[in-house]
This record gives structure tokens, sequence and C-alpha cells, in this order.
């Protein structure tokens, strides 16, 4: 239960003074639905009204607050006329202009004969000073509160400064006292503001200082915001990982005999992970691990060994993709192999229906199948298994901490879980979505491939592209067309993806296939699979083949709009060629001109195949909260901190988080309360439920 200090913050925006339901659905929108939403709703810039010259030393392009006596209205003669208003000061002259203005309104704010202040932009026209629609109006009395420093917020569309300001003003005095909950030496250290002075701080900068990141009070909130993050992982890694343990100890029998089978021998990054893996299965703490690893870094087979290790005892395994293609790609790769040391596997979707699915489900609790292949889909649903021992989650970006912990609650002792990624994370990304895990790293990519030739062209040259391409297809070689992400409406992108498949197989003929996200299974299968078999040459997708798809035989990449990609997701992308013997290409088109961000980052993929650090300059060049489109991705977001500045502040959360529950393990000490009300600040309520007394 939240505590009663906090209610007031997590009281809807309607409750404050003047927030309509109108108004309160576009702050919905903005920075959500409750005060403390607004609260976090951080100013990105400011105006500087202090500065009151008299109306003689007004210089052109300043936002100024003047004094002046109106003196003359002079409403508009017609529509497009502007009303203007002529006022003066002892020495100097100016007019107001308004356009489309009521008379009525504009008389009674600025009546003839009367003195007022007002703050705007002062522009000059045809020699004189005018300012268009000022930004306050107010009586003489009124002067101090005009004349300051403004905070300015991001808006969303319907949403303008003034209501914003006020609501986000009025949210602020809602804000109750908090306890502290910070260390107070390291606080002490920091020189850091309450979190009240830092709330009220924050939204109250008198210079771009005080817009910074690393300003005093901004660090503060930052690192709020970080240590709840780091204290809910942490408790959720101690439930997953209490209680007793299962020690899963393979004979090694079966892995041998697929190993022997396999036309390579591992990388040694491979065998290393394998190695961790066994460990962590044969111990008597649950595993939690994280393998990491590029695309093509050859995930797949580490997951077979730690499966096999799971069958060899006798218990079960079981592996989920995000997608469906991916799930049957999975079951076609590693059916075989697990045939020929006689383990039976079945591939379960949310695709199979009625009695197939139920001829599924009796062979998986009957202990008939020792491996199941499939989507997360399955976890959704009540499906019970013999004796599961190993969860494999495949491409685990997509999977939230509540996935893992449905997964983990399958067993009916604690399962051992596996979660792979094959976007590579940077390590601080690491640290705050996967803090509960051990992590392998498959740093080294199989032998034997050539570098994918990566090459940007503007769009312009398309045709150019589509001759190559056909040059291309003659001469045997199969390409991927990724048609451009648009907005983030699936309708859109189809239209886009559409359009192209038209467009090239009125130039190539009928080798050319369509896949996209709301195709059927079957349908998917079956491009897939004439794609596979070479039989399609040309396959137009949209982002649906993002992750994992494995078709060796495909050399070139064509990406649209690749400016409108992630640099993630355009590694990631680019990895699904370059995976055979014969030399590959990636053709980023891009639509001029492109900003800086995306030159850089279209550079940056020219230059390197290292995944790892095309993660890190990812989050160097975007910030965290973009990165991987983190709304979609399962990472969690931060509204206050940014890790691409306040990575030290993140170490710095996750040594205090350690520290706190080895001393106080369940938040009963002096520190403990606050840091309750800090965990249901920042929305961490399931993590407080693991405490004895949550
Ligand atoms: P990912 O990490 O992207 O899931 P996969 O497991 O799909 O990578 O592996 C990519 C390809 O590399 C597959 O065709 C796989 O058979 C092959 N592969 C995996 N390990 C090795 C290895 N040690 N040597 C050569 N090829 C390998
Ligand atoms: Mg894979």
């Amino acid at each position: 239960m939240r505590p009663e200090i906090l209610f007031s913050l997590f009281t809807p925006v309607t409750a404050l003074p003047g927030v309509g339901p109108r108004t309160a659905a576009l702050i919905e929108r903005l920075s959500g639905p409750n005060i403390v939403d607004l609260c976090f709703h951080l100013p990105t810039g400011l105006i500087d009204r202090r500065f009151a010259p008299p109306l003689s030393a007004v210089p052109d392009g300043a936002v100024v607050t003047v004094t002046f006596t109106i003196d003359k209205h002079q409403p508009a003669r017609n529509k497009r006329m502007p009303y203007r208003i002529l006022c003066s000061d002892e020495n100097g002259e100016m007019t107001l202009v308004f356009f489309h203005a009521k008379e009525d309104y504009l008389r009674r704010m600025l009546p003839e004969g009367e003195q007022r202040v007002i703050s705007g932009k002062a522009e000059y026209y045809q020699d004189k000073l005018q300012i268009t629609h000022p930004d306050h109006i107010a009586e003489l009395k009124d002067i101090a509160s005009l004349q300051r420093v403004e905070p300015v917020y991001p808006l969303t569309v319907g949403l303008t400064p003034k209501p914003l300001g006020k609501a986000i003003s009025a949210a602020i005095d809602k804000a109750p006292y908090l306890p502290e909950w910070q260390d107070a030496a390291y606080f002490a250290k920091q020189g850091w503001p309450s979190w009240g002075a830092a709330l009220h701080a924050v939204h109250a900068p008198t210079s771009e200082n005080d817009l910074s990141p690393n300003s005093n009070a901004r660090a503060r909130l930052a690192f709020d915001e970080l240590l709840a993050n780091q204290l809910a992982l942490g408790l959720v890694r101690r439930n997953m990982r209490g209680g007793r343990g299962r020690e899963i100890k393979g004979t090694g029998e079966l892995w041998s005999k697929v190993q022997a089978a396999l036309s390579y021998i591992l990388t040694g990054a491979q065998t290393q992970s394998i190695t961790e893996i066994a460990a962590d299965m044969g111990s008597s703490t649950r595993m939690l691990r994280l393998l990491q690893g590029d695309v093509g870094s050859g995930k797949t087979i580490v997951a077979l060994a730690a499966m096999l290790i799971a069958v060899e005892t006798g218990a079960q395994a079981v592996m989920m993709a995000p997608t469906e293609i991916l799930a049957r790609q999975h079951y076609d790769t590693l059916k075989p192999l697990l045939e020929a040391v006689g383990v039976h596997s079945v591939c379960l979707t949310g695709r199979d229906k009625g009695k197939a699915r139920e001829a599924l489900l009796s062979e998986i609790v009957s202990g008939e199948t020792r491996v199941v292949l499939g989507t997360h889909a399955i976890f959704q649903k009540t499906i019970e298994f013999q004796d599961l021992a190993l969860a494999v989650i495949d491409e685990q970006h997509r999977f939230g901490v509540h996935q893992r912990l449905s997964i983990a609650a399958k067993g009916q002792s604690a399962v051992d879980v596996l979660v792979m990624t094959a976007t590579p994370i940077p390590r601080t990304l690491t640290l705050t979505a996967y803090g509960d895990m051990d992590v392998s790293r498959l740093t080294e990519k199989p032998p034997g491939r050539t570098p994918v030739e990566t090459r940007a062209l503007p769009l312009e040259r398309l045709a150019e592209i589509v001759s190559a391409v056909e040059r291309a297809i003659v001469s045997g070689a199969q390409v991927y067309w990724v048609c451009p992400l648009v907005e983030e409406s699936e309708d859109n992108d189809l239209a886009a993806a559409d359009a192209r498949h038209a467009a090239l197989t009125r130039v190539l003929g009928d080798h050319v296939g369509l896949i996209h996200g709301r195709m059927k299974g079957p349908e998917k299968d079956q491009v897939m699979a004439a794609f596979s078999s070479g039989a399609m040459k040309v396959l137009v997708a949209t982002t649906v083949i993002e992750v994992g798809v494995d078709v060796p035989s495909a050399t070139v990449m064509v990406i649209e709009h690749a400016e409108r990609f992630g640099l993630a997701q355009l590694h990631q992308l680019r990895g699904r060629v370059g995976r055979g013997a014969k030399r590959s290409s990636c053709l980023l088109l891009y639509a001029p001109p492109l900003t800086q961000t995306a030159r850089a980052r279209i550079e940056i993929l020219r230059k390197t195949d290292d995944g790892f650090r095309i993660a890190e300059e990812d989050l160097r060049l975007r910030g965290a909260g973009e990165l991987l489109g983190t709304r979609q991705s399962g990472l969690p977001e931060f509204r206050l901190a940014d890790l691409s500045v306040h990575a030290e502040l993140l170490a710095a959360a996750r040594d205090d988080a350690r520290l706190i529950l080895e001393k106080d393990p369940e938040l009963e000490g002096p520190r403990g309360a606050p840091l309750r009300v800090l965990l249901y600040l920042f929305e961490r309520d399931a993590a407080v439920r693991y405490l004895r007394s949550g």
C-alpha cells in the first residue's frame, strides 16, 4: 500500500485548480496522469524577463519587461489587418500588435490613459518598436511577478505554455515534505538540497547552469530515481534467488554427442559462456544469467547446451522468442540436433489452437516433450510442465522484469533463467535493466565471416540502386529491402512496404516477396520458406525481420530512410547479411539533408561492426531515453536521470542499494521507512511487495 504521505502526489491532475478534463487529457499525454508526473516534468529552457529597459533603449529581438502608458487603440480596419495599440513612456514609443483580436478584451486589459506592464519579444518594424502578442500583461503592482526567469517546458499539441506552467506550479505546491532517504554522509559530500528544495529548484532555473543535468538539484533527483531503480532490482534479485535452489548437474552425455555432430567448433567465448551457465545451473542458488552477444555471435548453440544440461538430468527446458518467425526458426535449427540424440521437442506458439494445441500441451505435461520452443505468448496462458528446470528467453529486450518474474514462477522449484539479448547493451544500461542478473558476453564472433560493406546513399539515387539490385539478383544474390518506420503506426509502415513491393515487382518481376507484422502465421512461414530456399530473390519487409532471422544466402541489405532508425536497430538489420561465405553489402538510403546525429550514426556504422561499441556510441549520441526505442524495449525509462550523463551516479546508486540491502534487508531500520517512500515515489510498488512487511 502506498504510504499516505504520497497521496497528494498520486492524485490525478484534475485536482489542480484550472485543470479541466480537456487539459488533463493533454497533460496525461505529455507527462502522465498524476500530480507527481507534472512535478517530474522538467523545464528544458528558460526565458529571462528580468531585463526592463525604458522604451527608448529596447534592443531588437530582446525579451523585455516594459512599463508604459496606453495612448490610443487603433482597431483593425479589416480582418487581415492587425489591431494596434499605441503606447509610450517618458522618452519612447511602442506599438502593441494583435492579430484576430477581440476589441472588448483588449480595451479591458489595456485601457487608454492607464499604465501597464508587459513582457514579450521586441522587434523593430520600419524603425519603430513593436511587440506582437506580448506573453504577459499586468498592472504595475504585479511587476515583480512578471520580471522573473520563466521556465520553458516541453509541450504537446494543443497545450500552451501558460496553462501548463500554472498546472506545474500548482503541482509543486502540492508536493509534501518527504523524510530524507539519502545516506547522510554521501548527501553532505555532494552538497545536495533536500527533495523538496530540489524539486522547487529544478522548476525555478535562473541560468542555463541550472538546466544542466549536473546541477545540484537535478543530480539529486536523478540519483533518487536511479536509487529507486537499483533498490527495486536488488529486491527482485533477492526474491528470485531466495528459497531453495536446485542443483542441475548434467552428465554431458547428450551435449558431447551434439557437439561432435556440429560442423564447426565453438568459439572461446561460447565455451566460456557454457562453462559459466553450467556452473550456475549446478549450484544450489538459482541461475539468473544474461547472455549478451551480438547478432550472429552464436547464442543459439549456447542455449542448446544449457537446455541439454536440463534434459540430461531428466528435467525439461523451454526457450522463448519474441516473434513467431523466430520461434519457428529456432525449432527448425534445433529440432534435428535434438532428434539426433533422441530428445523430443515441440514448437508452441499463439498460432496453435484447439485440438492440436491440446495435444501439444498434454505432451508437455506428461513429460514426453523434453524441450519446448515457442513465443513468449506461451507464458501468458497456463501451461504446465512435468518438470521445468530451465527457461531460456531469446531477444530479451522485448521483455521486462515482470515477464522475467512470471517465467521464473513456472517451475515447481526455482527455475533457472537464461536471458539472451542480441542487442548489445551498453554497460550502464545493462546495470539499470539487468542489475539483477549475472552477465556472460559473447565478445568474439564465429570465424570466417567477411565484413559487410556499408554504404550510405541519398534516396534520390533509388533508380540506380534498383538497377544494382537487379544486377545482383542476376548473379545469384538475395536481397532484403527494409522499409521505413513511419511514425508509430503499423498501418503506415505497411502502406510504405506495400508500395515498395509493388514498385520493385514492376521492375524485377515476381521474385519479390513481402513480409510484415500483420500477416498471418502460415503466410509468413510461406514467405520465409520461399526466401530461405532461394526461390524468392528479394524480400521487402517492415522491421519484423529485425530480430534474429537467419538466411545465410542473403547478401544484400537495403534500408530505406536509414535516418529514421536507431543505431542499434540499423546494426541489427545489417546483421541479417554477412552470414555466409560470400561478400555482403548494406545500403543505407537516406533522405537529405541529414541531421548531424543521423550523419554521425551512419558514420559509426560504416566504421565498425562491433555491436558493443555501436551500443556505447548510440548511448552517447542519443541519450538513454531514446535508445533502442526504449518504450517498446522493456528497458526502464528514466524521467530525471539521463544515462548518457549520469553513469557515475548510477554506479553510486548501485553501490548504495547493495549496501542498504546488506545492512537492512527488509528496510526496517531508520533509513528503511524513507526508502520505502522512495520506492513508491518512483512506482516500484512491485518491489516493495518482496519485503517481509511490504
Ligand atoms: P545469434 O547470436 O544471432 O542468435 P546464431 O546462434 O543464430 O546467432 O548463429 C549464427 C550462425 O552462426 C548460425 O548459422 C550458426 O550455426 C553459426 N555458428 C554458431 N556458432 C558458430 C561457430 N562457433 N563457428 C561457426 N559458425 C557458428
Ligand atoms: Mg538468435
